[in-house]
């Protein structure tokens, strides 16, 4: 139960009191130093617990992929986004740099959030794996379920109003779902009770340019939902690609 949800409660229970004649309430000096202490808790910095998550993940030996990795990718960006965007897994130029979404496909999602009318600050920007795996190919169900509870307590910070997963092992890895990405998408679903969008994966964008329409699609139906001005059509910010 929240702080705040005590001190209604309290409120409501001192008032029926009162109502009912009640004019003094005793209260030991124990028990007020103890509620003073609970209430003058500041919550925990959402920054500094994913910081705290990052640093867990850096140390992380839990799947074989520790052994060949560069640097670990956490991701980045928010610690209060309104989107979470996740995708696959960490590429090359993720790897090296430990950074989520920084090679081309990375480039084709910054230019679709740029023309969301957001910015890459505004968004948080994840994946599924922390580490690349070896030539950048699927990763492994054992893989996915011994990181997968990194990204759960990440999701638990953050607390986005919506989530995109960009891709079929994005679906696959948090909704459990193994149906085609092409079927999924721009179809509603919820993680853990938060609003979730599958759209294709950049770098399918990259390799097949006519599936961007879809994408923006998608997109489009992510800024409605949270009640964002859609961009006008025919301008920069509005173009039916998306990328
Ligand atoms: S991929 Fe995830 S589980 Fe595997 S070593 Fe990296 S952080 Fe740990």
């Amino acid at each position: 139960m929240s702080i705040q949800q005590i001190l209604s409660d309290l409120a409501g229970h001192l008032e029926a009191l009162r109502e009912d004649g009640v004019k003094r309430v005793s209260v030991s000096r124990e028990t007020l130093e103890a509620f003073g202490r609970h209430v003058n808790t500041p919550p925990p910095d959402p920054r500094l617990r994913l910081e705290k998550i990052a640093a867990r993940i850096a140390r992380c030996t839990l799947c074989p992929l520790h052994s060949t990795r560069t640097n670990t990718v956490p991701g980045q960006g928010n610690p209060a986004p309104e989107i979470m965007f996740i995708g696959e897994a960490p590429g090359e130029d993720e790897d090296l740099q430990g950074l989520a979404f920084v090679g081309k496909a990375g480039q084709l999602l910054s230019r679709m959030i740029e023309r969301m009318g957001l910015t890459r600050d505004e968004v948080f920007i994840a994946n599924i794996l922390k580490c690349r795996p070896p030539d950048n190919r699927k990763p492994l169900p054992g893989e996915m379920s011994r990181c997968l509870p990194y990204l759960r307590e990440q999701v638990a910070i953050l607390n986005p109003r919506v989530i995109v997963a960009l891709g079929g092992t994005a679906v696959h890895g948090l909704l459990g779902l193994e149906t085609g990405i092409t079927r999924m998408r721009g179809k509603w679903m919820s993680f853990n009770g938060i609003d979730l969008m599958p759209t294709f994966h950049p770098s399918y964008l990259l390799r097949v340019p006519s599936a961007r329409h879809d994408t923006w699609s998608d997109m489009l139906a992510v800024l409605t939902k949270l009640g964002k001005p859609l961009p006008k059509p025919g301008t920069r910010s509005g173009e039916a690609s998306g990328a």
